[in-house]
């Protein structure tokens, strides 16, 4: 899905090392997301409610450039809040939540139009590979794979 990808490098003996998705509202599962060997959690130095998952330099990246503290490993069993239900989507529709939630902006290359994909494990996987956490703004470019040239309902751009 992001062009520009850097890719999850596989964990050493975890693989894929994959865990289940779940709404970041309800924590209803919503599919899978694969951290590979980004499965540290970094806390930015000045503010303990900022959080990444992943590796120590985009953590930095993301804090702005302040050391970030190594928090923990995931857990094997545990759930990774990367996504919005069907049910919570249709409550909370509005654009900057979304992204605050962990969506993405996009834009396509075909059809020259935009909108805002909602948080889904596919949002946080690409989300991850550009090392772009939420809340900040992140935005994938589609040259093909575009919603809204797939006439899909992901579109939120009214
Ligand atoms: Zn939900
Ligand atoms: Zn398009």
């Amino acid at each position: 899905m992001a062009k520009k990808s850097k890719r999850v490098r596989m964990h050493p003996t975890k693989g894929g090392n994959p865990r289940k998705a779940v709404c970041v509202h309800c924590r209803e599962i919503v599919g899978i997301v694969q951290l590979g060997d980004h499965d540290t959690v970094w806390r930015d130095p000045e503010n303990a409610r900022n959080q990444w998952i992943g590796r120590m330099t985009d953590a930095k990246r993301a804090f702005k450039g302040r050391e970030p503290v190594r928090l923990r490993i995931i857990e094997d069993d545990e759930v990774i809040p990367a996504g919005v239900c069907d049910n919570c989507e249709r409550k909370a529709g509005r654009q900057l939540e979304l992204m605050e939630k962990g969506g993405l902006l996009f834009s396509c290359k075909m059809c020259h139009g935009s909108g805002v994909l909602p948080p889904s494990p596919e949002t946080f996987q690409a989300r991850l590979e550009m090392g772009i956490p939420a809340p900040e703004p992140a935005k994938l470019e589609f040259s093909d794979g575009c919603p809204l040239c797939a006439g899909g309902k992901e579109s939120t751009d009214e």
